[in-house]
């Protein structure tokens, strides 16, 4: 079908009823008079079409919907190579480079028969100097996608929520994932990301042979050092400088709490374990937490709020971080919880107010949320066999272990860290190469 652009549509449809106007008087409100002679084209599904434009936005339907863009959005997302450096795909102007007035040169505004809007631009940007016209180009598709934070987010592949688990329902879940798997196959890594975006955890079966902990956190992506090492050793020790290197029992925590950024994966590579006891647990703190928010939203509030000191402070290191127990998302359309923060070993005492009635109610609320994660039907307890290694989810999975008797046997765990980031980067590629991205809305 031959698209004619929008303004000389409009000058026929003028020139036809015979109505007579000065060109430059062409008021932005005509495309808005009759919607009629604006055409919709068909492409992949998505019916693009014109409907009006003011100073400050354009309106578009969008498979029957309208959607508003503001022109400063649309010039300051341009993707042309001018706008994008086309090698290290770097935004090469500043959002703040934009005139408060931008909008089109109006007789340039029209739909291209590939299905994508074109807009040449009234401007330069600010300090630009230029007299050549942008011509800024936006496909159907890519504005279906900046159409509305679903799609935003879908498109960022990050619409999969947590699935919450109890004991119950987790172990109806299969979280084994072989290590050849893992380590070769497209399919074994994408498998243990998903474990891991839905469920916070799990285990890769027979890491042995050359393979290390190691291996298993660069399939992901780059070790996290920390002051414990590049990766470190749990097992029982004198004079230890953790409670983690000692056969006591290890209560349901996080690990680094004290820290800016916590590492978000945690990995636990058993070399040995034949001791009497030791076995670990495992707690779905989003659960606990949303249990809260539907049972006792005063307790959700006061977790959401009130600052708790966490610090490591020991062997001439001073780590020192304040933070609220629960920590949503508050960029996300449904309030979701971004992240726990719970690790008993490591509080400090606390550097709130504790005379105001704030203090008491906390205390009344973070013990609920321990019952919750202390009730052993939500917790997963198992033994973490020779040559198995567990990774979890270090901002939503609480850990502990039982005690163990050091004299009956070994234990022996070699620990290392990699950050979410690395994760959710891993998960994005292989979402995508896996086309795994639910529908679109529109
Ligand atoms: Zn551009």
């Amino acid at each position: 079908m031959l698209i004619r652009p929008i303004s000389r549509l409009l000058t026929n449809l003028l020139i036809k009823q015979k109505q007579y106007f000065v060109h430059h008087s062409f008021s932005y409100r005509l495309i808005h008079i009759d919607n009629s002679i604006i055409k919709t084209y068909k492409n992949d599904q998505i019916y693009l079409e014109l409907k009006s434009i003011n100073d400050t936005h354009v309106t578009i339907i969008l498979n029957g919907k309208e959607i508003k863009y503001d022109w400063i959005f649309l010039r300051d997302s341009c993707q042309c190579h001018q706008c994008i450096d086309s090698s290290s795909k770097q935004k090469l102007h500043n959002t703040t480079d934009i005139p408060l007035n931008i909008s089109p040169q109006y007789k340039d505004l029209k739909i291209l028969n590939n299905n994508t809007l074109e807009i040449f631009w009234n401007q330069p940007l600010l300090n630009q100097e230029t007299t050549t016209i942008h011509r800024s180009l936006y496909s159907s598709d890519w504005l279906r996608t900046y159409s509305s934070s679903k799609n935003i987010a879908r498109s960022r592949y990050h619409d999969h929520p947590s699935i919450y688990w109890n004991r119950n329902n987790i172990q109806q879940v299969n979280l084994h994932v072989k290590c050849d798997d893992y380590l070769y196959t497209d399919q074994g890594i994408y498998t243990a990301l998903k474990h891991l975006n839905d469920y916070g955890l799990v285990f890769i079966d027979n890491v042995q042979g050359e393979f290390t902990v190691e291996n298993l956190v660069e399939r992901i992506g780059e070790i996290r050092h920390t002051f414990y090492g590049k990766s470190w050793d749990v097992k029982s020790v004198e004079q230890a400088i953790n409670v983690a290197y000692t056969s006591q029992a290890l209560g349901l925590h996080m690990d680094l709490l004290y820290f800016e950024a916590p590492p978000g994966l945690q990995f636990l590579h058993s070399l040995k374990n034949n001791v009497k006891g030791g076995e670990s647990y495992y707690v779905d703190s989003f659960r606990a937490a949303e249990n809260l928010r539907q049972n006792d939203p005063e307790a959700f509030q006061s977790l959401c709020s009130y600052p708790i000191t966490f610090h490591y402070r020991n062997i001439n290191r001073h780590y020192h971080f304040t933070r609220s127990t629960i920590v949503l998302d508050k960029f996300s359309l449904d309030n979701r919880i971004d992240h726990i923060n719970y690790s008993p070993p490591f509080q400090a005492p606390f550097e709130s107010d504790t005379s105001q009635p704030e203090f008491r109610q906390f205390i009344r609320a973070f013990q609920r949320f321990h019952n919750l994660i202390e009730d052993k039907s939500n917790q997963l307890e198992l033994l973490l066999e020779k040559d198995q290694c567990v990774i979890f989810h270090n901002r939503r999975i609480l850990h502990a272990r039982r005690e163990f008797d050091s004299t009956s046997g070994n234990r022996w765990l070699k620990g290392c860290y990699t950050d979410l980031d690395n994760f959710k980067d891993r998960l994005r590629i292989f979402r995508e190469k896996f086309n795994d991205i639910s529908d679109l809305e529109l």
